[in-house]
């Protein structure tokens, strides 16, 4: 099996959603007029890039946060998404950052607080590193840290997030209660779904997918409804 084969179902939609909420989260911040931040985020783009620099904050920020599509896509990559291999390693938590049960073996409550605790440790450590940017002095003598190297400790951080966030709206990893969309269950890895799925999980266990396009909802619950006919 192929690299492109395991990620096929996710890597574009990882891609288009986040750089699709990070340049509306941009725009709206700079709406807030919070001029101190807009400065300093200037400077730190000029810290990462060198003199000129850029006056606005928003072109700074667009061009030091393009990272996080690719951050979010990588989180694909690792061990634990490997068939067989990555279910042998890890059977319990292998697939947390995916919003997914690894096996039958982890019940949904147990797989929806490991992956929500995930959420939020990332996200306090994004919160965390781009705060310790905003207020970092740098020195030209220290060439191993700056405000910029801190900040993208910060995207890497913010990525890892939204990666599981992104993924806690798949059809396939999570079924979320139409209307409210609370999440009522959290679903098996297709990984292990042949070997560990009970007529219960029947329909409801998916391979690792996640585009929200509605190209890709359409497929999916065209899949899901064929599922549940067997
Ligand atoms: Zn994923």
């Amino acid at each position: 099996m192929y690299i492109s084969e395991i990620l096929a179902w996710s890597w574009t939609g990882h891609g288009a959603l986040t750089t699709a909420a990070v340049s509306m989260a941009i725009s709206q911040f700079v709406t807030l007029g919070k001029s101190f931040l807009e400065k300093r985020f200037a400077e730190i783009y000029k810290v990462w890039q060198g003199p000129p620099g850029k006056p606005s904050a928003q072109d700074c920020l667009q061009e030091i946060m393009a990272i996080l599509p690719q951050v979010v896509q990588e989180e694909d990559i690792h061990p634990a998404n490997i068939p067989v291999i990555g279910e042998t390693l890890n059977p319990k938590g292998g697939q947390v950052r995916h919003f997914m049960r690894s096996s039958a073996s982890v019940s949904s409550l147990e797989a929806y607080n490991m992956s929500k605790a995930y959420i939020i440790e990332h996200l306090t450590g994004a919160w965390s590193k781009y705060r310790e940017a905003v207020y970092y002095q740098d020195k030209w003598y220290d060439v191993l840290t700056s405000s910029s190297s801190i900040f993208w400790e910060g995207n890497y951080e913010l990525g890892k997030a939204l990666h599981t966030i992104e993924d806690s709206y798949a059809p396939g990893h999570v079924t979320r209660k139409p209307g409210s969309g609370f999440i009522v269950q959290v679903n098996i890895s297709g990984m292990t779904r042949i070997k560990s799925r009970t007529p219960r999980e029947t329909g409801l266990a998916m391979r690792h997918s996640t585009i929200r396009t509605t190209k890709n909802l359409a497929s999916s619950s065209r899949r899901r409804k064929k599922r549940v006919r067997l």
